[in-house]
């Protein structure tokens, strides 16, 4: 029977149902009676608990309170402490959404939810104000609200969709995976999950140090953009999101699935592609439209919530530690018949800002697992560790009056050195010195300061119970003008944050030619070199460089001292990876190996199939595996 008509004839009475609705798997019951809007548990909890589904009971729209009326009432019963900065209506969906600077403060009640549902009809959510003005997260929310319309549609028509397709889990049923991007190479991951009936691209990134050959390869025989029915995101790096806009140019015209933080500093990374590129002169992959097509489609999934995306597909994300709002994905294929687990780029210790990637799961039959570190010899030192050696460096080119370069990649590292060097001064170690955040990493730690929820346990409790984020520590100073860099480079000692990590390009060369020569400063790398960038000649010892300013090329002497540091990274090392593959529950019976060079690859296959006698493979690109 219809899942509509089931569901209403549970309710019972008639009387009670308007409408019923589906926002993709939750299903919305509109009625017109208000006691049962507020009143409606226990009706409703015994529908949840045997249909597994969210379910969530909306007042019929045409008994809403006027807007104008209802804003006045909200902010009546909203407790001031929360500061609401705006308030969004969706007529059709009976939804208002808060954004406030302090969520927390009306969720702890859920008092204030039922106050304003009981007064004005209206059901709320919330959205957390960024602590730092941040440009594309108004703009990113201003888009969502403006095609509202659009994206209701758009959500109830893939909940029809999984909802009315029928399928059978018989022996004709199979899964299968193809391996298009980011198999026995680092860049443009990409996988293709398809069923019978389903087909799922999880990650759909592109290859930025390789201009020849950056996409996935979409023109497998398998993959056919019309009959694509949903994109699902591990994170915001560009090898794995940055092909997302592209399947938009190309006609997609399906969903895509990610974190909300991932949403937002994705579309960020998409932008500032393109204007890197527009400075080079690049052949551009993609343009503004595609990034503003590809917000329309995007739908947030919560960590930890099941989410039906086709009709026999389900999706859990779940914490991977890598970056903010980075997950891996579990895919539950054909109602338990077969259950995946892709890692994404995973770290399996905790760092300053997140937590160690989650380990238990409820079924896992083949684990997808990325290798970056995968090699004999890819042991990299502890945090703590890294951290010591960091700080000794910084405390040394300090006292000397020198300044700290640390070139970094956009988003991850960047931020959690900001929280070392904020704990440094809390703590004493360091007095007063500016930790300078050039350009759009200043953006991204805006971001930062929307999603504590994100963050491990001791960062958030810093900025949901005690208001007090580190992020707002007065050491940080945002630069972003030649005329602040000059200003930061006549000063005194100083920790300097730029972009890009390995010396390429960014505001981190231009810092780098203006310090080598004096020998009082330091640089330190604390990310993976790539082959014939600036920060790798660094690594092998050069003394002498030539560096393109504006133009000009211009030769330097490098007096300075270079730095390697390896244990910031967010990726798992060998032994993580290990202890990985130990401590994984369930105990998988089938490793996929992506995301490493072959070498790599290679390496930890041998490991894995004599260690824990796993079936292993490598595939390489265009190869596809029949997974059950
Ligand atoms: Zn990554």
């Amino acid at each position: 029977m219809d899942i509509k008509k089931e569901i209403a004839e549970m309710i019972g009475d008639p009387s009670l149902v308007s409408d019923i609705e589906f926002e993709v798997s939750n299903i919305i019951v509109y009625t017109k009676n208000k006691n049962f809007l507020v009143n409606n548990l226990d009706i409703i909890k015994p529908i949840v608990n045997t249909k597994k589904k969210r379910i969530e009971v909306r007042l019929d729209p045409s008994l809403l309170m006027d807007e104008k009326e209802a804003e006045k009432e909200i902010e009546k019963i909203v407790p001031k402490s929360a500061e609401i900065k705006q308030i969004w209506f969706e007529r059709d969906r009976s939804i208002a959404t808060l954004e406030v600077m302090r969520p927390e403060m009306i969720s702890k009640g859920m008092d204030v939810a039922k106050e304003i549902k009981d007064k004005t009809g209206w059901s709320i959510a919330t959205l957390r104000y960024p602590l730092i003005k941040s440009d594309i997260v108004r703009a990113i929310r201003e888009m969502l609200f403006s095609n509202a319309d659009f994206r209701k549609k758009l959500m109830n028509s893939i909940g029809e969709k999984i909802y009315n397709s029928k399928f059978d889990v018989n022996d004709k049923y199979w899964v299968r995976m193809s391996a298009l991007g980011g198999f026995r190479q680092v860049g443009r991951s990409a996988i293709l999950i398809q069923t019978p009936i389903s087909s799922v691209l999880v990650d759909a990134g592109i290859d930025v140090s390789n201009s020849r050959d950056p996409v996935p390869r979409i023109d497998a025989p398998e993959f056919d953009i019309s009959k694509l029915d949903a994109v699902v995101i591990t994170h915001s790096h560009l090898d794995h999101c940055g092909f997302l806009p592209v399947l938009y140019k190309y006609g997609y015209k399906g969903p895509v699935f990610s974190t909300a933080p991932t949403r937002d500093v994705m579309t960020l990374l998409h932008l500032d592609y393109l204007s890197l590129t527009d400075k080079t002169n690049e052949k551009q992959l993609f343009n503004i439209d595609n990034i503003k097509e590809m917000l329309k489609y995007s739908i947030v999934l919560n960590p930890n919530e099941v989410t039906d995306v086709t009709p026999d597909v389900r999706v859990t994300l779940h914490n991977s530690g890598h970056i903010l709002g980075a997950m891996m994905v579990h895919l539950n294929v054909g109602n338990g018949f077969h259950n995946i687990l892709y890692t994404g780029d995973f770290k399996y210790a905790d760092s300053k800002t997140l937590n160690k990637a989650d380990n238990t799961f409820d079924r896992v039959e083949t684990l997808i697992m990325e290798s970056t570190y995968g090699g004999d010899d890819d042991k990299q030192p502890s945090r703590e560790e890294a951290e010591n050696f960091f700080f000794d460096i910084v405390k040394k080119t300090i006292d000397k009056g020198g300044k700290v370069l640390v070139p970094v990649l956009g988003v991850g590292r960047a931020q959690e050195i900001m929280l070392m060097a904020e704990e440094w001064t809390r703590y004493g170690f360091l007095q007063d010195v500016p930790v300078i955040v050039d350009g759009m990493l200043w953006d991204v730690t805006a971001i930062y300061t929307v999603y504590p929820e994100f963050m491990n346990a001791e960062t958030k409790r810093r900025i949901i119970e005690y208001n007090n984020s580190p992020f707002m520590s007065k050491i940080f100073k945002h630069v972003v003008s030649e005329e602040e860099r000059q200003k930061v480079l006549s000063g005194g000692p100083a920790i300097i944050l730029a972009t890009s990590g390995m010396l390429n390009g960014g505001p981190s060369v231009y810092y780098f030619a203006n310090l080598c020569e004096d020998d009082r400063n330091a640089v330190v790398l604390v990310s993976y070199q790539g082959n014939g960038t600036l920060g790798r000649a660094l690594q092998e010892g050069a003394k002498e460089v030539s560096i393109d300013l504006n133009g000009s090329l211009r030769h330097f002497n490098v007096n300075l001292p270079v730095y390697s540091i390896q244990g910031f990274s967010g990726h798992s090392d060998r032994k993580e990876l290990e202890r990985y593959l130990k401590d994984i529950k369930p105990k998988p019976r089938r490793l996929v190996l992506d995301h490493g060079e072959e070498s790599k690859i290679i390496a930890l296959m041998k490991y894995a199939r004599t260690n824990e006698h796993i079936e292993t493979v490598a595939p390489k690109i265009l190869d596809a595996l029949r997974l059950r």
